[in-house]
């Protein structure tokens, strides 16, 4: 612990983010950065308590609670407390693939988990992880290191969000010669064609990517396994194979009017938005929010990142229909640390859209009746009816709509972002493999290999839709699985 009373002499600080009317004019990252000094303060703040709970990452109430890559979060603190950067990146590295993905993107569990966080404001953890890894990128501390000798195996991996690529690193640092297969036209999963530009800059997802290639992982795009590439062939052609394909299957909203035009799924309009982008032309299935009055239903991350792109394509309007109740501004005595904080935040896409609309976007307790057109199908209204949650005892929580409620909101464009099922079928029926109660690939947490031999699934795909932190989780555990798999023994964390 480098400095005992640093909890009591500085406050908790993060970055500013740029302002909010200012950032939704282009598509660069939200943060700004602190310089060394500031950093070695909130650094000193971490207790170094006896038992660290920031990186526990166990599941309380059904939430992570700790880091899930069990980030050596009280190390890395004190190091950077006392300015060896470099020693901390190595620590930070033990655990994590892509630090600067989740220093970017994680909720920071770690934080909710912090033992400052019981009276005070955690410790600065996440912005930490992110200056070690940027700092070590700018130094030149990053470099290809492939593997010294190669083992004559091979893993294909199909699927390259962070579950596969956590898997393929790990796997050819082992020695192994590792394929990953992606249908898209990039790599990157999720960290390229779903999270926006200003969350994660595509640059950075790239970087990544050429390090992985240049240590010898192989990328193949365009190629749908299943489909494109038959799957019985990869069963045939590589020694084991990895699924991480995501959960990708949209819950959809079956109310009358659903079938009218400028009705989508979040994902079919932020995917083409970020190739768009990349591209440099209008992507196919490209759907503008420019001018339109947009209506997002769905209060999660997915929601907040469309209310983020419609306000830099240039909505006229953006409001967000949330089912549930507004959360908390306090924890509750049912949610005690350290488990998650299940509070209300305000995130980047709400605060712009505040900054524009004078107020938060959304509404909470509603519920969409229907959906209603103009004389060329396309959609012009919504009704709405407020909600109550009803506890019975024992039972489920149920609906019961407020009389005298019911309203109309005139849109142009409605963006469905209520969350995933559960992975796509053809892929695991093709292979066989075995599902769980939540269509999800059936693997046990862990030991990671599906009902079929030699076939492992990570990610998304196996968990359902969750976090990049869990993604890598995942993709570490396989690729130790399959090393044990293929090796007899294994020495991969
Ligand atoms: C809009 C959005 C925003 C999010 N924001 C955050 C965030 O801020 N922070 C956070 O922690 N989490 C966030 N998440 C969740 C996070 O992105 C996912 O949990 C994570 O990416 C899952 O990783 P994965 O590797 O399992 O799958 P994915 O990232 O979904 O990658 C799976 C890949 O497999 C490919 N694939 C599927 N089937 C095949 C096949 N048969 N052949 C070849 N390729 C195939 C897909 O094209 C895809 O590229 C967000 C999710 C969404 C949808
Ligand atoms: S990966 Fe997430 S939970 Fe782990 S230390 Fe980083 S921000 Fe915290």
């Amino acid at each position: 612990m480098g400095k005992p009373t640093g909890f009591m002499e500085f406050p908790r600080e993060i970055p500013a983010d740029r302002a909010p009317t200012e950032r939704i004019k282009d598509w660069q990252e939200l943060h700004l950065h602190f310089p060394d000094e500031k950093l070695k303060q909130q650094g000193a703040r971490c207790m170094d308590c006896g038992i660290p709970f920031c990186h526990t990452g166990t599941l309380l109430s059904g939430m992570a609670a700790g880091c899930p890559i069990n980030n050596l979060i009280p190390e890395w603190n004190d190091l950077i407390y006392r300015g060896l950067w470099r020693q901390a990146l190595d620590r930070l590295h033990k655990t994590n693939n892509f630090p600067e993905f989740t220093g970017r993107v994680c909720p920071a569990p770690c934080e909710g988990s912090c033992t400052l966080g019981i009276n005070e404001p955690p410790v600065t953890i996440k912005n930490i992880e992110y200056s070690i890894i940027e700092k070590a990128y700018e130094n030149g501390w990053i470099a290809p290191r492939p593997p010294q000798n190669r083992t004559g195996k091979t893993v294909a991996v199909v699927g390259s969000g962070p579950a596969g690529l956590a898997c393929a690193d790990q796997l050819n640092r082992a020695g192994h010669t590792v394929t990953v297969f992606e249908r898209a036209d990039r790599i990157g999963g999720l960290l390229m064609y779903g999270i926006p530009n200003m969350k994660l800059d595509k640059k950075v997802v790239q970087r990544r990517l050429d390090l992985m290639a240049a240590e010898g992982v192989n990328f193949v795009t365009n190629t749908e396994v299943g489909t494109d590439y038959p799957a019985d062939r990869l069963l045939e052609e590589y020694d084991a194979v990895v699924l991480a394909g995501g959960a990708t299957k949209p819950r959809d909203l079956p109310v009358p009017g659903r079938e009218l035009d400028g009705i989508h799924f979040a994902m079919d309009f932020l995917r083409p938005n970020t190739q768009t982008l990349l591209d440099g032309a209008p992507s196919d299935g490209y759907i503008s929010a420019a001018g339109k009055d947009v209506i997002i239903i769905g209060g999660g991350d997915t929601g907040t990142d469309c209310v983020g792109t419609s306000l830099r394509q240039g909505c006229n309007s953006v409001i967000q229909f949330e089912i549930l109740d507004r959360p908390p501004d306090e924890r509750q005595p049912d949610n005690p640390w350290p488990e998650w904080p299940k509070i209300f935040r305000v995130d980047y896409g709400q605060e712009e859209a505040a900054a524009l609309q004078g107020r938060d976007p959304r509404y909470y307790a509603i519920m969409t009746k229907k959906f209603v057109g103009d004389e060329n199908g396309r959609v012009k209204e919504i009704h709405t009816v407020d909600i109550e949650w009803v506890f019975n005892n024992g039972s489920r929580p149920a609906i019961q709509e407020i009389p005298g409620t019911e309203k109309v909101w005139p849109t142009q464009l409605v963006l469905l972002a209520m969350g995933f099922l559960g992975p796509e079928d053809t892929l695991l029926d093709k292979l066989g493999i075995e599902r769980d109660a939540r269509s999800n690939a059936k693997a046990e947490y862990g030991r990671f290999e599906t009902s079929v031999p030699g076939v492992f699934a990570a990610g998304d795909m196996r968990r359902g839709q969750s976090l990049v932190v869990w993604a890598i989780n995942e993709g570490r555990g396989a690729a130790r699985e399959v090393d044990r798999y293929l090796m007899g023994e294994t020495e991969l964390p």
